[in-house]
């Protein structure tokens, strides 16, 4: 992360097997870290991410340090195993945005498209919709979801999500 809320600086935060503990006092930044995952894996709605604008996701300065003009979030997995269907031992996904508005997103660093990395995550449990990040207040939510809803979950656990959305493109066509 690098001018992403509360880090400033570039701040690495390393994921490894088992699990990861974040430890820290109120408004410290451990839930910035999640805001950081899902925002990186394309998340749109502000709201999910607790601010009002997207701009709210830049640093925006403290009594001590002016405010920056670009957050970055950078997520790399290691894929040695080929979790991803891509050749890569290591795959990245990048996501800019400035204040200006302006954004951008990156696979391995190249230019992309929101929709390809939306598809890259599709049904491997990890994208926007995904149920790896499961928030305060979603368990409730799944709970109380109806019928629909829950099937979506259901689906994208059974991991055809994917040839839905395709389905439907298609025929928008
Ligand atoms: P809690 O234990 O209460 O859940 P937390 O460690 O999860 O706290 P966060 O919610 O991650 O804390 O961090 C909140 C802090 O992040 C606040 O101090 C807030 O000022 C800061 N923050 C949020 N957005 C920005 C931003 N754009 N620029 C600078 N600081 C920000
Ligand atoms: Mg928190």
């Amino acid at each position: 992360m690098r001018g992403f809320k509360s880090f400033a600086d570039k701040t690495v935060v390393e994921f490894k097997q088992g699990v990861t503990c974040v430890v820290g006092p109120n408004g410290s930044g451990k839930s910035n870290i999640t805001d950081a995952v899902r925002w990186v894996l394309g998340e749109q709605r502000i709201k999910t991410l607790r601010g009002s604008k997207m701009e709210d996701v830049i640093f925006n300065g403290t009594k001590h340090r002016k405010s920056l003009g670009l957050a970055e979030v950078k997520l790399v997995f290691d894929n040695v195993d080929h979790f991803f269907p891509l050749e890569y031992n290591e795959i990245s996904v990048t996501r800019r945005v400035h204040r200006s508005g302006e954004s951008e997103y990156q696979i391995n660093g190249m230019p992309c498209r929101l929709k390809d990395i939306r598809e890259l995550f599709m049904d491997t449990g990890i994208g926007r919709e995904g149920y790896s990040i499961i928030g305060q207040g979603r368990i409730d939510e799944i709970l109380s979801s109806n019928k629909d809803e829950r099937r979506m979950l259901f689906e994208e656990a059974a991991g055809i999500i994917k040839y839905k959305s395709r389905k439907e493109e298609s025929e928008r066509k």
